[in-house]
């Protein structure tokens, strides 16, 4: 009998422990990737709850411990540098269960441990689908079309399955107020295990030390740029020398950083919200499905669906429309909380008013004078701003 086959499209985080998932249980997989390559660097992010078992189970969790980024604590400062308040990241018992990483290195392990056992295609694309009673036919940018009996799209924010199978991206994508960048810095060693934050009323500027390669974000407050396109670079560099400029800390530098890097980073911060995420043998899983912004557990909620979809995929390959809808009740019950507390981080992460700034640093004090972390404040959200 020939083996259950599945298209995946995207190799970031849910895409390959999906693929890892399916193989086991007997599926033959192909993962397609837009990029070239995987890179292993990229913003840090936390797997942590359901997520963690997951890596347990693929056998991947010490290589993730080894090259977690050991962070102790967000420090607050003014326009001079100085610090204003010092939080730890995570109380000892929350450190014990997450690791954060960079989100490249987090793919790349993913990644390796899926790759002996699934067809990775990099530098391509799924560019049309249709389907009928008992498959899919897919074309692609570059191989010759094929015939799989179900097709996921793991491919993000901006996902061309979703795009392609569910309508274009402006009914799904919810703008949260709020735009984003990041850049790498070139110093190798960092002096600090701490995040320094600056902010400035809707503005926020932090360099996270991430495995020697330190890491930048601009978070800026704003509604919806007419025109925005999220692969125009110089829009880009535009947006963030308005948003920025003036600033102090290390703003001049780190700007002039982010104007002349070729990596940078810069998106909406945006929720997808779909009424469902599957139509007959085509699904969605992370964030082309929920993505619940970048304060959410998103990395952890992309492994965890990315877990339950191969389980149900592998528990009825033949009815897959059914376990697809399994998989999505199974799943809403983690990311609906998720993407209820989204809006509330993004207040405490980035104050809009010099009122809210000072609340927020002042709450920020008195929680960590009494053993609270930055996580846990986080997940309270909006007491202060
Ligand atoms: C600045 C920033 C900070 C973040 N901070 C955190 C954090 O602290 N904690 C946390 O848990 N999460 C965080 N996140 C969110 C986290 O990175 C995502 O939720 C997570 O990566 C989602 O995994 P995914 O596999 O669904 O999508 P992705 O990791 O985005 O992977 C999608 C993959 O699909 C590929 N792709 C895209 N289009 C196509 C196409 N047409 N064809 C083929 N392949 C395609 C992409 O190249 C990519 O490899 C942050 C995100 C950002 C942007």
């Amino acid at each position: 009998m020939n083996r259950p086959a599945a298209l995946i499209s995207g190799a970031g985080v849910a895409g390959p422990t999906l693929a890892w998932g399916l193989a086991r249980a007997g599926w033959a997989v192909t993962v397609v990737e837009r990029a070239r390559d995987l890179r292993s660097s990229g913003n840090p992010v936390d797997v942590r709850g359901a997520a963690l078992q997951v890596a347990e189970r693929m056998g991947v969790l010490d290589a993730l411990r080894r090259s977690g980024t050991r962070v102790r604590a967000v420090q607050l400062v003014d326009g001079a540098g100085r610090q204003l308040a010092r939080i730890p990241t995570a109380s000892r018992r929350e450190a014990e269960r997450q690791v954060e990483i960079p989100r490249g290195v987090l793919a790349s392990v993913l990644y390796e441990a899926a790759r002996d056992d699934a067809e990775f295609l990099f530098d391509e694309s799924v560019v049309a689908l249709a389907q009928d009673g008992d498959g899919v036919e897919v074309a692609f940018e570059r191989d010759a079309p094929r015939r799989f009996d179900v097709v996921i799209g793991a491919d993000g924010l901006h996902s061309a399955v979703r795009r392609l199978a569910f309508g274009p991206e402006d009914d799904f994508l919810r703008h949260m107020g709020l735009y984003v960048a990041t850049v790498f810095l070139a110093e190798s060693t960092p002096v600090s295990r701490d995040v320094q934050m600056y902010n400035r009323p809707g503005r926020a500027l932090a360099v996270h030390p991430v495995l020697g390669r330190p890491t930048v974000a601009f978070m800026f407050r704003s509604p919806v740029v007419p025109g925005f396109d999220h692969r125009d670079t110089a829009q880009h560099r535009r947006l963030l020398v308005a948003a920025f400029a003036g600033g102090g800390w290390r703003t001049p530098e780190l700007l002039d950083r982010a104007c002349s890097a070729p990596d940078l980073f810069f998106d909406a911060v945006a929720e997808v919200r779909l009424p469902a995420w599957s139509v007959g043998r085509i699904a969605l899983v992370g964030d082309s499905a929920a993505a619940a912004s970048f304060l959410g557990d998103g990395s952890s909620l992309a492994m965890a669906g990315a877990a339950t979809l191969a389980e149900e995929l592998a528990a009825d390959p033949g009815d897959p429309a059914a376990a697809l809808r399994r998989y999505e009740v199974r799943h809403r019950r983690r990311t609906d909380p998720v993407q209820r507390a989204a809006t509330r981080g993004s207040r405490l992460l980035v104050p809009a008013t010099a009122g809210g700034i000072a609340a927020r640093n002042a709450v920020a004090r008195l929680w960590s004078a009494t053993g609270g972390a930055a996580q846990a404040l986080l997940a309270r959200g909006n007491a202060a701003a």
